[in-house]
């Protein structure tokens, strides 16, 4: 340990007798994954070679998770540490701060180009990762969820595969050939969006639900409205943008108001009621349930029924 801090001697002593954690002479790799897309992109370059866990509970929130001490010497302790960095996962920042990590860490934002974050026309507010950002002219932060279009999840699992290729080189080439197959799979994906979207003849799309997805409506150039940006914590849109929403729906002639996994879904239902159309979800795999994490879904899988449920409501 490099640097001694109160609080985690009392962590320290509180996870003597508790959590199990991996022998700390483990000769297999250990990665740690911050949130469900790194976790699912370092399984597929590890295979059976290296130990990968999560470090988000299955549905957890996963802007405002509180991690446990366990949590904090697994980061500790890993080999590799994965996690989206961004502005909004105050909790991963609070473990850093906390600890100095043994081994390497690896950003999913430094892995791709990033898009400023966005308010589209008529959303609720804008901003919202945080406390106060209301001040004028304020630079927007860049929006974190680069998973959200398939070709930056390809590009960030290949960069893994190099990581744990130069960490453990004797495999090297089972993770870079592990991590080689699910990017192509990836690929093939993002090309399969590109299809399906190249053949509408409106790309208007609008989800009455918080928008983490700007990143896949960029790769596909989609017109996208949505009650609330981002992951912002607001739950209650103005009647402006609920009336503004719907007047989109029946200006588009769309058929769908799409709302996120984990939703309560009452703002796109409203939506959809009072535009007389249905509603669907879009899951952005920013976290998984546990039914999903038990069931195998991986970011592949979901990714893949957000395509067969864009093809039946668009
Ligand atoms: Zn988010």
């Amino acid at each position: 340990m490099k640097r001694i801090f109160p609080a985690l001697c009392a962590l320290l002593l509180l996870t003597a007798c508790g959590p199990e954690l991996p022998p700390e002479d483990s000769d297999r790799l250990q990665i740690v994954a911050a949130v469900f897309p790194a976790y699912d992109f370092a399984r597929s370059a590890a295979g059976e070679l290296a130990d990968v866990t999560l470090l988000l509970p299955p549905g957890a929130e996963s802007h405002s998770y509180e991690p446990t001490p366990a949590d904090i010497l697994r980061v500790q302790r890993c080999d590799l540490f994965i996690y989206l960095g961004g502005e909004s996962d105050a909790w991963v920042d609070a473990i850093l701060s906390a600890i100095e990590p043994e081994g390497e860490v690896l950003r999913m934002v430094d892995c791709v180009d990033l898009l400023e974050e966005e308010t589209a026309e008529g959303m609720q507010g804008g901003h919202d990762h945080g406390e106060d950002h209301d001040h004028l002219g304020e630079v927007l932060s860049m929006d974190e969820h680069v998973w959200t279009a398939p070709r930056n999840a390809a590009a960030v699992t290949r960069i893994i595969g190099e990581r744990l290729a130069a960490l453990d080189p004797v495999h090297a080439g089972e993770y870079i050939g592990g991590a080689g197959d699910y990017a192509r799979e990836l690929e093939e994906l993002d090309r399969d969006f590109a299809a399906f979207f190249a053949g509408l003849p409106d790309r208007t799309i609008v989800f009455g639900d918080r928008f983490p997805l700007l990143y896949f409506a960029r790769a596909y150039d989609l017109d996208y409205y949505a009650a609330f940006p981002g992951c912002g914590t607001q739950t209650e849109p103005s009647a402006a943008t609920v009336a503004f929403l719907t007047e989109k729906v029946r200006e588009e002639g769309l058929s769908t108001v799409w709302y996120i996994e984990f939703s309560n879904h009452l703002v796109a239902d409203g939506i959809a009621e009072a535009a007389g159309v249905g509603t669907a979800r879009f899951h952005t795999c920013h976290n998984v349930s546990r039914a999903e994490l038990e069931a195998g879904e991986t970011y592949l899988s979901l990714m893949r029924a957000n395509l067969e449920a864009l093809r039946e409501h668009m």
